[in-house]
């Protein structure tokens, strides 16, 4: 289903991989979703609202961590790098404001099939590494300290488990997304599908849908997303709260199941072309943010922020 509101604001149509829900009653902004659901049935709109209205009071302080010059430098090389990566590497990515620009895919478009094959293929292999991923970012953000944190995270992992398909969509075109209704389900535009060249890639995007699958309807991973949040924005000084924090924070889950696939499926393909694939897809000229989404530039910039080690990896071999 295509958000009404893509054709409305072209500018928001770059903006794929969201979360898409329909409201849960009980709630006490329901009035205002009410209204909204009305004017755009179908649409996260209504959900970005949701979640908006429902985070305003959890503004986090921002934390004073600034990188060090030698840091900055190291993740701006790192940009560069994997956006060169990107051009030299046969199977690259296509940036994003690139597919946008593409006119629809037919479902029976060979490279779309093709897509379509590769996602379902390593949708299981992503659930077991963003069930890891999970676990790790919950030990290295210190939120698995208490029974409840676990099983928070334990809760998580069991929704991603359910996932068992993926479904092309053309109407979605450059845009993959999960409606909470049906949380077993991917959906994923053809030209995202076809976009998105390499395994490793392709990986990269099952894992941020499986995480807005693990936050689920209750918010499940809402600690978790509020401290990547806070840490990327004490880092970089960019603002990183509320639906923001929660896109980086499946980016980077992302970014961790693509390292941990690269490790477990040794190839004769060098290391730092592998990597840069998680990220390619953000190599974009026209880089423009929203309100629910760093930049493609500033999500690569914040990743390799909060990754340091990703950074000097990718950065080692592309040497
Ligand atoms: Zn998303």
């Amino acid at each position: 289903m295509k958000s009404p509101f893509s054709e409305i604001t072209p500018s928001l149509a770059w903006a794929r991989k969201r979360k898409f829900a329909f409201p849960a009653g009980g709630r006490t902004f329901i009035s205002v979703v009410i209204v909204v659901a009305l004017a755009f049935p179908f649409t996260h709109t209504t959900h970005a609202q949701v979640q908006r209205s429902r985070r305003q009071g959890a503004h986090s302080k921002p934390v004073n961590e600034v990188l060090s010059l030698a840091n900055r430098n190291l993740v701006e090389h790192a940009i560069t790098a994997t956006c060169m990566q990107r051009v030299q590497d046969p199977f690259g990515s296509l940036p994003i404001d690139e597919m946008q620009a593409r006119p629809s895919m037919p479902l029976g478009h060979p490279d779309a099939a093709a897509g379509a094959r590769r996602a379902q293929r390593l949708l299981p292999e992503a659930r077991k590494l963003v069930a890891t991923a999970l676990i790790q970012l919950a030990h290295e953000y210190r939120i698995h300290e208490s029974q409840r944190d676990k099983l928070r995270i334990q809760t998580a992992i069991a929704r991603v488990h359910r996932v068992t398909r993926v479904k092309p969509d053309m109407a979605a075109r450059d845009n993959a997304s999960v409606f909470l209704r049906d949380p077993r389900t991917i959906h994923f535009g053809t030209i995202f599908l076809a976009g998105l060249r390499s395994d490793e890639a392709m990986i990269s995007v099952l894992a941020h849908e499986l995480t807005h699958i693990a936050d689920g309807q209750s918010d499940t991973l809402h600690q978790l997303f509020r401290v990547v949040g806070r840490r990327a924005a004490g880092r970089t000084g960019l603002r990183v709260e509320g639906q923001r924090a929660e896109e980086l924070a499946c980016d980077l889950v992302g970014a961790q199941a693509v390292q941990a696939f690269v490790q477990n499926t040794p190839s004769w393909e060098p290391l730092g072309r592998r990597l840069a694939r998680a990220l390619e897809h953000n190599c974009v000229v026209e880089d423009e943010g929203d309100e629910e989404h760093l930049s493609p530039r500033n999500t690569i910039r914040a990743l390799f922020t909060l990754d340091l080690s990703f950074a000097s990896q990718l950065l080692s071999d592309a040497q």
